[in-house]
């Protein structure tokens, strides 16, 4: 008898699994393979043996995609389910993954897309644990009726009749009290890297002693550890745990680290040096190793002679925490504002009480390309953690909330591809049609989340708005001198723009809030429209985080402002001018419009509404002393039929 350990996120649906997957690189595959474990059948161990191996040479994007068909074999042994004694096939398949989780898992054909794929593939029993809102409790036998998200429990035991969320905690006290499992966390964290042979990078902050190598001594011999003063002493009793579990880690690659120290706190920030050419060299050295002079150095240990690491850290090693500079200058250490990021570092006070006292921590926004989601976003993360275990700063998550831009294709539809030849560069953009274009062409193009084909027309129709508002703003005519009548109307369409974009702008609906500025400057530049100072102001204000320079160049050329419109208080919405909307209504006679009167939302029945229409010359010329009958359809049309 083996054990198979399956990691689930749904340990609510246990009842309902009806068999496990294992990755081929897990160990019972491999002791099948290494025929530990014997398979009596010849030809089964055969098709085993045949499928991992195939499975080896696939990368893991094939073994994720491959058209979602869920390929695999039954290694002829069963697990039980310790809930109901169910016996379960245990197949190898190459979906599942060795390095996420425990690389096995339980399949719930009934609650889980992949897995009913799977069970429908190989002819495995579906059951069903959960009902949905649609209350089916029929046999699970089409993609529709899987019900992942929410729902109540049935078949299973003592958790009947309980929400998913309920029965999730229960069964997990369960498992844990019954010995039969444990509550984990997993990261899908690969091994990095750090190391890179290039200049661009930070400077990896190590010494190595040739004398100390020969000595034996590193900074990670326990002894040294311990009475090493520089990161361990004064700390508390959690940090040093921390350093002495990576001496332990270390163990394995002592005998390496024989020689190497970090450099003492008070030679941080490790610089890189002023050089003439950063290329990478022949030999694959990183360009630093050229450096003699920043090279040589002395050993922290003993004062002899000693040289600096000469590799440099990885993209990610500084954006993983970059955000930190912000809020280290927010809060300025001197009197003198820092400004360049150069003079914030060490920070005054130290890292700890910078990053405590800043209100822009933890980040509101994560905004990035899905890619990020998995990689930058986890790594970041990752480093957090891993600051907060040390106690030097205060949250363990640094991100609010995410939110992923959809991806720009070319205008063929496809990804952009320099060897495909159809590469967009905002550089060539902002030379032919400016930088508020772009920008109000991308905000403009798309929900933000979807991708999106780039289109040229698109972009001249952004380019012809741009256009427009410059014209606008420039006639003095569209803007109405004190004592000049305007109409009320057009105000009232601009207070529901101000409210429009400003619950859109925060809910990243930048398209529909581009969208509203362009269906008011329709109604603006229409014959006789004018906009007082103020309202012409407020709309520029609305434009402003679309089109930040010209909506600036008019703001202080057209408005004599001094100060800069994006420092300028966000315009309010004025309920009252909404509420003393006034319609206009179309007055037909015989199927013709006459005229137009204009009534206040208030005065709209019909009594008054005619009253008014009856008052119009030109209505009056058409139905002079006839009798009519009345059709009014109400607030939108009236239609006078003469006899
Ligand atoms: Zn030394």
């Amino acid at each position: 008898m083996d054990t198979i350990t399956c990691f689930t996120t749904r340990p609510d649906t246990n009842f309902g699994a009806t068999f496990i997957v294992i990755a081929p690189e897990h160990k019972f595959a491999q002791k099948i393979l290494q025929k530990k474990i014997k398979i009596q059948d010849e030809a089964q161990y055969q098709s085993i043996e045949t499928y991992i191996k195939s499975s080896l040479q696939k990368t893991e994007r094939e073994r994720l995609s491959e058209g979602g068909k869920k390929t695999g074999v039954f290694t002829g042994f069963y697990a039980i389910n310790h809930l109901n004694n169910r016996l379960m096939p245990v197949w190898i398949s190459d979906f599942v993954l060795a390095d996420v989780g425990t690389a096995a898992v339980v399949g719930v054909p009934g609650h889980d897309m992949r897995d009913f794929e799977f069970a429908k593939a190989h002819n495995i029993d579906i059951l069903r644990v959960v009902v949905g809102s649609d209350r089916d409790i029929s046999p699970i036998i089409r993609k529709e009726q899987i019900q992942e998200e929410e729902g109540t429990m049935i078949n299973s035991g003592f958790l009947d009749n309980m929400d998913i969320h309920k029965a999730t905690k229960e069964i997990m006290n369960y498992l844990v009290q019954k010995g039969w499992g444990e509550m984990v966390i997993t990261y899908h964290l690969r091994d990095w890297i750090f190391s890179r042979q290039r200049y661009w990078g930070e400077p990896i902050p190590m010494v190595f002693c040739k004398k100390c190598a020969g000595d034996k001594i590193s900074y990670w011999d326990k002894h040294e550890v311990e009475t090493y003063d520089l990161h361990v002493s004064g700390r508390d009793q959690s940090t040093r745990t921390i350093y002495k579990n990576s001496s332990d880690l270390i163990k394995d690659i002592k005998e390496t680290m024989y020689g190497w120290f970090p450099l003492s706190d008070k030679d941080l920030p490790l610089k890189l040096p002023e050089v003439q050419s950063y290329e990478p060299n022949q030999s694959g050295e990183s360009p630093l190793v050229q450096m003699r002079d920043w090279v040589k150095t002395s050993c922290p240990h003993c004062g002899g002679e000693a040289r600096r690491e000469t590799d440099t850290m990885p993209n990610w090693a500084g954006s993983c925490w970059y955000f930190f500079a912000f809020a280290m200058n927010q809060v300025p250490s001197s009197k003198s504002q820092t400004s360049s990021l150069d003079q914030i570092s060490p920070p005054a006070g130290g890292l700890k009480s910078q990053i405590s006292n800043s209100s822009w921590l933890p980040v509101d926004w994560y905004i990035g390309g899905a890619e990020h989601a998995v990689l930058h976003l986890l790594y970041a993360r990752f480093w957090m953690h891993a600051l907060h275990d040390m106690k030097l700063i205060p949250f363990r998550e640094p991100f609010r909330a995410l939110r992923n831009v959809g991806m720009v294709q070319a205008e063929d539809g496809r990804k952009m591809s320099k060897s495909w030849g159809n590469v967009i560069n905002p550089d060539d953009i902002v030379e032919k049609f400016g930088a508020d274009t772009l920008r109000v062409y991308e905000m403009f193009m798309a929900p933000f989340s979807l991708e999106v084909a780039w289109s040229t027309q698109t972009l001249r129709g952004s380019s012809r708005f741009i256009q427009r508002i410059w014209q606008i703003y420039s006639d003095s005519a569209k803007i109405a001198k004190p004592g000049e009548s305007y109409n009320k109307k057009t105000i009232a369409e601009l207070q529901k723009v101000i409210l429009k974009i400003t619950v859109d702008t925060p809910n990243v609906k930048f398209n529909t809030s581009i969208a509203a500025l362009m269906e008011f400057l329709n109604i603006w530049e229409k014959n006789e429209e004018k906009l007082p100072k103020n309202h012409a102001r407020d709309f520029l204000k609305l434009l402003a985080p679309f089109a930040p320079f010209i909506t600036e160049e008019i703001w202080q050329s057209i408005f004599d402002e001094t100060t800069s419109i994006h420092t300028s208080a966000w315009p309010k919405a004025d309920a009252q001018l909404i509420t003393q909307e006034q319609l206009y209504i179309p007055v037909q006679v015989n199927g013709k419009v006459r005229d137009m009167i204009i009534v206040h939302e208030n005065e709209i029945d019909e009594k008054r509404v005619l009253e008014k229409a009856l008052k119009s010359e030109k209505i009056q010329r058409w139905i002079k002393d006839q009798k009519y009958k009345i059709i009014y359809i109400k607030g939108k049309i009236l239609n006078l039929v003469t006899a």
